[in-house]
């Protein structure tokens, strides 16, 4: 007799991964393949964030295996230090209207890829850079939550309502702080999204966070090839594990896991203005 076989988990439809970057070179062997995996386990859209590759073609492709792609475009805070040399090939992406949002931009205290300053000065230009082109932005903070909730609370009060009163000015890609800072930053108006690091067994913050967060705020993301989550830690990671970190989320809200990838589908359609 097998012992206790466990029943295949029901499927999920209208699937999001609110943060990835499926144009890395780790998926330059296979991204057909994965992009078709993650269609045909319910993913149907996808924001890659990489501003070098051509964005109209890398959604032609995308659309093929059956994948929307939505691209963002933003200096990271690593690459801060040669951000005057970077920035024209960001704003000639950005001209090219094939980029829904900026990002990720932010502040990395933890690597300290750029000194700290420059770091700064790049994550405020490119603030601005949002407001200059009406795009939401996708924010990377890591260890660095005073100064970057400071710098971002008061964009927010210069730039109230930048993209019409019912739009968010962004998301807190992987965010990683407390449930009092998740709270904060709804007040301010962002979306907060969970990536597979909350399903980690160490992790403190993220039930919280999940929690006491409403459904309309939250977002699920792989950050995919980085950070896969529970049971496949140890692997790449790719979008279609998203669906790890949505049945997470719904577990611990006590809901169906479906309600939570239509809810986080919706929030980022609301968040890029796509259901205008
Ligand atoms: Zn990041
Ligand atoms: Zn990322």
């Amino acid at each position: 007799m097998p012992q206790c076989l466990s029943a295949p988990l029901p499927p999920l439809f209208n699937v999001t991964d609110a943060h990835s970057h499926v144009s890395s070179t780790e998926f330059d062997e296979d991204r057909d393949q994965m992009l078709v995996r993650s269609a045909q386990s319910g993913v149907v859209r996808i924001v890659d964030i990489d501003y070098q590759e051509d964005a109209v073609s890398k959604k032609q492709m995308a659309r093929h295996n059956g994948i929307d792609l939505i691209c963002g475009a933003g200096i990271h805070p690593h690459d801060a230090s040669s951000y005057h040399e970077d920035k024209n090939q960001l704003l000639a992406a950005l001209d090219s209207k094939q980029y829904s949002m900026v990002g990720e931009i932010g502040l990395d205290f933890y690597r300290n890829l750029s000194p700290r300053d420059e770091q700064i000065s790049a994550f405020i230009d490119q603030l601005d850079l949002a407001v200059e082109y009406q795009l939401p932005v996708a924010i990377h903070s890591r260890q660095a939550d005073q100064k970057t909730f400071e710098i971002l609370e008061h964009w927010c009060k210069r730039t109230t309502g930048y993209l019409g009163p019912e739009r968010e000015p962004g998301m807190i890609h992987c965010f990683s702080g407390n449930a009092e800072l998740a709270g904060r930053y709804i007040d301010l108006g962002f979306q907060i999204s969970i990536s597979g690091i909350a399903t980690f067994k160490n992790e403190m913050n993220a039930p919280e966070v999940i929690i006491s967060s409403p459904i309309s705020s939250i977002l699920a993301e792989t950050d995919a090839p980085y950070l896969t989550p529970e049971p496949h830690r140890g692997k790449r990671n790719e979008p279609i594990y998203v669906l790890d970190t949505i049945r997470f989320i719904g577990k611990l809200k006590g809901m169906p896991a479906q309600t939570v990838a239509d809810t986080t589908s919706a929030n980022l359609i609301r968040l890029l203005g796509m259901d205008k």
